[in-house]
């Protein structure tokens, strides 16, 4: 089997944001779907380890926004490569220019960087081990900008960091483009900018 085919499917890129008590938080996900019409629902699949996951399952909303291909690698380390239980990613002086804004279901949503927004509630979920999928019922939404939305094959062309030629040989992070130099890349070994494991490292050279 090669697992590498899975890198052929198309993936959009959003900022998943909730709201739980004066905390409000987000992450980006790569999986969010419109799974049926009538009603509309969306599918959104988001890691048991990131606080947003608790939060939404704790309160059972959320807004989604779809980055669109002008956003900086900021955007992704501000609210991908770090936790929400040890840092703030609203209400701080360098999180207006990602222009939040709450929506009718008293949710902030990204609004920068995003050509639309979506508000879900949740009608059911299906666990999958390190990921919850939430199956929602779409409440609000509207289109932001008219830039193309961004792709994950375009963040990783274009976006993430551009790995400089290492003077050994080393492994670069496939998430964020991060470098480890040296032959032997520890098993245990976790990225320092985006938290992704060893597996996510490819050999250079
Ligand atoms: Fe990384």
């Amino acid at each position: 089997m090669n697992k590498n085919s899975v890198y052929k499917l198309s993936y959009g890129l959003f900022v998943l944001t909730a709201s739980e008590g004066d905390k409000d938080n987000g992450c980006i996900i790569n999986t969010c779907a419109q799974v049926t019409s009538d009603p509309m629902q969306l599918a959104i699949t988001v890691n048991k380890a990131n606080l947003t996951h608790d939060m939404i399952k704790n309160t059972g909303v959320f807004n989604v926004s779809v980055i669109d291909n002008t956003a900086p690698f900021e955007l992704f380390k501000h609210f991908g490569f770090r936790s929400g239980r040890d840092s703030m990613k609203f209400g701080t002086a360098d999180s207006y220019r990602f222009a939040p804004k709450y929506a009718d279901n008293g949710v902030l949503y990204v609004s920068a960087y995003a050509n639309a927004f979506m508000s879900g509630k949740v009608v059911k979920e299906i666990d999958l081990g390190t990921h919850t999928m939430f199956i929602a019922e779409m409440t609000d939404g509207d289109i932001l900008s008219d830039k193309p939305s961004m792709t994950y094959e375009y963040y990783h062309a274009n976006v993430k960091q551009k790995p400089a030629a290492p003077k050994k040989s080393g492994w670069v992070c496939r998430i964020c483009g991060y470098i480890y130099e040296g032959d032997v890349l520890p098993e245990d070994f976790v990225c320092p900018i985006c938290k992704h494991g060893a597996e996510d490292f490819d050999k250079l050279g």
